[in-house]
C-alpha cells in the first residue's frame, strides 16, 4: 500500500512514516461534525485525567509522563496555555489583587501609590509573569536536584505542570473570595500557603526525597525561585513601562 500523504509504501492501518490513516474518504459535513465531537470529548477526558492525577499524586504523574506516557497525559504546554487563558480572563475581569489592596489602604504617601499601581499591574500581568518565570523555577530545581538525573527541559515540564496546577487552584479559589466570611488578606494568605505547600509536595514526591536534607534542598530551590520571580516582577513593573 502507498501512503496518500508521504507516498512511501507501508502495511497496516496507519502509515508508520508519517501517521496518515490507510483509508481516507472524501470530507463530508457529517465527518467534520463527528471529528469535532470526538476531539472535544477526547481532549476533555485527557484534561480531566491530568488535572486529577496532578492533584492526587503529582510527582508520580509527572515522572510517568517523562518516562513516556505521552498519550495518557495532557501535554504540559497545552495544559498550561488552556488554564493560563482562563486565569487571564478571570483576573482581568475581577481585579483580584487590586481588590485585595483596598483592605490595606492605611499606608498613604508614595508607598501607597506604588503598591496601588503594583497591584493593578499584578491584576493585568500575574498569569503572564507566572508563566514567564517557569524557566527560573526549572533552573533552580535542576541545579538543586541534579542527582535525580533529569535534564533542564524535563525540569521545565515539571515546573510547567506545577504552575498550571497553581493557576487551576487560583480559579477554584476565586469564588471563595466572594462567599467566605474571612478578611481578604487571610484568604490571600491561605491561597499562598496552599500553593507553596503544593509546590514543595510535588518537588519532594518527584525527586523521591526521603531525608531531611533533600526536603531542605526542595525548600531551597523554591526559595531561590520565588526570590527570582519577585525580582523579575519588580523589574518588569519598574522598567517595563507598565504603569496603568
Ligand atoms: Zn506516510
Amino acid at each position: 500500500m502507498v501512503c496518500k500523504n508521504c507516498t512511501r509504501p507501508f502495511e497496516g492501518l496507519y502509515c508508520y512514516h508519517c501517521g496518515q490513516p490507510a483509508t481516507t474518504r472524501r470530507i463530508t459535513t457529517r465527518e467534520i461534525l463527528t471529528d469535532i465531537l470526538f476531539s472535544v470529548v477526547k481532549v476533555n477526558r485527557g484534561f480531566l485525567f491530568t488535572a486529577r492525577e496532578l492533584s492526587l499524586r503529582p510527582g508520580r504523574a509527572i515522572r510517568l509522563y517523562l518516562a513516556g506516557q505521552r498519550v495518557t497525559y495532557y501535554a504540559p504546554h497545552k495544559y498550561l496555555f488552556f488554564i493560563g487563558a482562563v486565569t487571564s480572563f478571570l483576573t482581568s475581569r475581577y481585579h483580584t489583587f487590586s481588590g485585595q489592596y483596598t483592605s490595606v489602604n492605611a499606608y498613604g504617601g508614595d508607598a501607597h501609590s506604588f503598591f496601588k499601581a503594583f497591584f493593578a499591574y499584578a491584576d493585568a500581568y500575574a498569569t503572564l509573569i507566572n508563566i514567564v518565570t517557569i524557566p527560573v523555577f526549572a533552573l533552580f530545581s535542576f541545579l538543586l536536584f541534579r542527582r535525580s538525573g533529569y535534564n533542564y527541559a524535563e525540569h521545565l515540564v515539571l515546573n510547567a505542570y506545577i504552575t498550571s496546577q497553581q493557576l487551576l487552584l487560583f480559579i477554584g479559589w476565586l469564588p471563595l473570595t466572594r462567599v467566605a466570611p474571612l478578611p481578604a488578606h487571610w484568604l490571600l494568605g491561605l491561597y499562598v500557603a496552599v500553593t507553596l505547600g503544593y509546590n514543595l509536595w510535588v518537588y519532594v514526591q518527584f525527586c523521591g526525597a526521603r531525608t531531611a536534607a533533600s526536603v531542605l534542598r526542595a525548600v531551597g530551590a523554591m526559595g531561590l525561585a520565588y526570590l527570582g520571580q519577585l525580582l523579575l516582577n519588580l523589574l518588569f513593573f519598574r522598567f517595563g513601562g507598565v504603569y496603568l
